[in-house]
């Protein structure tokens, strides 16, 4: 699950939200009310005592929980960092190093391998980028402070248990400000609901074991109504006059309805049978790619309610397949930047004298004002701190 970066550090600043000091004993009264709760959704005593203790809340993920993206991504931008060359050829590589895992995966749960590992990279890098942020610190700040503390709740009682269970080991592990994380980026909640022991320890670990996490990725297709043998959709091409208002992932027609439109698949294979439900969806309007998705997308889709989020995953579960990408342009004339490209841009910036710290390929503001001021000394247009193409070729100098 993807977070926002950006902070409005300036409301603490301004007195304008609690500091932490102010909060101390509130938020230990706050543990102490929330105890009863936590036990009637069978956290025992000494659990929530052993777990809770030496909590101390962290009101930074209040900044994070109100943050309004001051930047809309587009989508070209989201797919060329989640579906790169270093993304697909590091998911061939997990295919072939757990090939009999994930064919046993594949053939108990019924679920396409391919679409486990790309959710695998796209979720965590395959394990590799799991959030830094102390579970049980984040979700107990939330269940005090914020406006969603109900929901917040349920997740932190959620993680308690787990730990009480010994699914998870460590009081100490760590997810994204929001409470996902391990190797499947699963909200506690979803993990008590949805994760499997599959190598047999006696432990549902999506932390530390390959095989749990990946049989719980397919547990969660499965349960998301994952039709077996079936595809997520294809690239497709629709005709001039294809009215626009007919795209949307609700809009769902049989393929004939979509054929007697004109759709066409863009490689030139037939659409599946006639009475499959599905639907178009057309990101940038008329002029970028276009999709015909089935049952399968909406299944990817529910792992995490995007549509940028769920496309990353379909093509990037193509590109593992063997296939070789989008045939259609998006729309633009600065295409987006690969992580290896935005570390590099990262690099030629740094060089150019801006201070913008260690280069992680993660656009935060620092490289964003880095890049807008490069683009206002080079004379780009529009001067709006977008890494793209354009500014890093600028900067190689060529
Ligand atoms: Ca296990």
């Amino acid at each position: 699950m993807l977070l926002s970066r950006f902070l409005p550090a300036l409301l603490i600043g301004m007195g304008l939200l609690p500091t932490q000091a102010a909060s101390a004993d509130d938020f230990a009264d706050c543990l102490a009310r929330l105890q009863p709760q936590a036990r009637a959704k069978g956290v025992d005593s000494a659990s929530y005592r052993r777990y809770t203790q030496d909590l101390q809340a962290d009101l930074s993920v209040l900044e994070l929980l109100d943050a309004q993206p001051e930047f809309v991504t587009p989508i070209w931008d989201y797919l060329a960092g989640l579906v790169d060359e270093q993304r697909v050829a590091d998911g061939k590589a997990m295919l072939a190093q757990h090939h009999d895992l994930l064919e046993r995966i594949a053939s108990r749960y019924q679920v396409d391998k391919y679409t486990v590992v790309a959710v695998w990279g796209v979720e965590s890098d395959y394990g590799r980028i799991t959030g830094k942020r102390p579970l049980l610190t984040s979700l107990s700040t939330l269940s005090c402070h914020g406006r969603r503390q109900a929901f917040f709740r349920g997740e932190f009682f959620a993680t308690l248990k787990l730990l009480q269970q010994g699914d998870l080991r460590s009081p100490d592990v760590t997810g994204s400000w929001a409470g996902a994380f391990g190797q499947t980026q699963f909200m506690p909640s979803t993990y008590a609901r949805i994760a499997v022991d599959f190598d047999g320890d006696g432990h549902r670990d999506l932390v530390g074991s390959v095989p749990d996490a990946l049989a719980s990725t397919a547990n969660y297709l499965r349960k998301a109504g994952w039709v077996a043998g079936a595809d997520w959709g294809y690239e497709v091409k629709v005709p001039e006059q294809f009215p626009a208002s007919l795209a949307g992932r609700g809009k769902r027609k049989p393929v004939s309805a979509w054929k007697a439109q004109g759709v066409t698949r863009i490689d030139g294979k037939p659409l599946p049978a006639a009475s499959t439900p599905a639907a178009i969806l057309l990101p940038t309007g008329k002029t970028g790619p276009a999709f015909l998705v089935q049952r399968n997308y909406d299944a990817i889709y529910s792992y995490n309610a995007a549509e940028s989020y769920a496309l990353a995953i379909a093509l990037l579960s193509d590109r593992l397949r063997g296939g070789s990408g989008l045939r259609t342009p998006w729309p633009t004339d600065d295409p987006g930047l690969s992580r290896a490209e935005r570390k590099e841009l990262q690099k030629l910036l740094l060089g150019q004298g801006h201070a913008i710290g260690e280069p992680d390929g993660m656009i935060g503001d620092k490289t964003r004002r880095a890049i807008q001021a490069e683009q206002s000394r080079l004379g780009l247009q529009p001067a709006d701190g977008r890494a793209g193409q354009k500014i890093l070729r600028a900067l190689r100098g060529n």
